[in-house]
C-alpha cells in the first residue's frame, strides 16, 4: 500500500506510515481482513485503555464512552462495571503503541561509545 502523506510504500496492513509515521486510513487494513478487533487502547488511556479500545472499536467519542462506562458502573452499583472493567482490562490484547512510539528508543543508547579496540 502507498501511504497517503509521503507516497511511499509501506507494509500491507500497516496502521501507521513507516517513513513519515502518519495515520492510515481508518480501519482500511482491517476491513480486507475482516471485523477490526477490540483491544485496549495504547495511546487513548486513562486506566487500562478499555475505554479509549472501545471509544475506538465503535468509533465513538472516547469521553461519552467514559461517561457511559461511568454512569453504567455507578447505576449497577459500581461491583458490576469494575469487575466487566478489571475483566475487560485481563482479557483485550494492547493494541500495538504508536510507530513514532517504537521508533523512540531507536537512538536511545547511541552516545559516544568509544571503541576499546
Ligand atoms: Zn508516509
Amino acid at each position: 500500500m502507498i501511504c497517503p502523506n509521503c507516497k511511499k510504500e509501506i507494509a500491507e496492513n500497516s496502521n501507521f506510515c513507516s517513513s513519515c509515521g502518519a495515520r492510515q486510513a481508518e480501519g482500511a487494513a482491517a476491513r480486507r481482513f475482516g471485523p477490526k478487533r477490540l483491544m485496549r487502547s495504547s495511546t487513548d488511556s486513562k486506566i487500562g485503555g478499555v475505554c479509549g479500545g472501545l471509544a475506538e472499536y465503535f468509533d465513538a467519542d472516547p469521553g461519552i464512552v467514559r461517561i457511559l462506562v461511568t454512569l453504567i458502573t455507578i447505576a449497577s452499583g459500581f461491583v458490576f462495571g469494575i469487575l466487566s472493567y478489571v475483566v475487560a482490562w485481563i482479557i483485550l490484547p494492547l493494541a500495538p503503541p504508536q510507530f513514532y512510539a517504537e521508533t523512540s528508543h531507536g537512538t536511545v543508547g547511541a552516545g559516544p561509545v568509544a571503541s576499546s579496540h
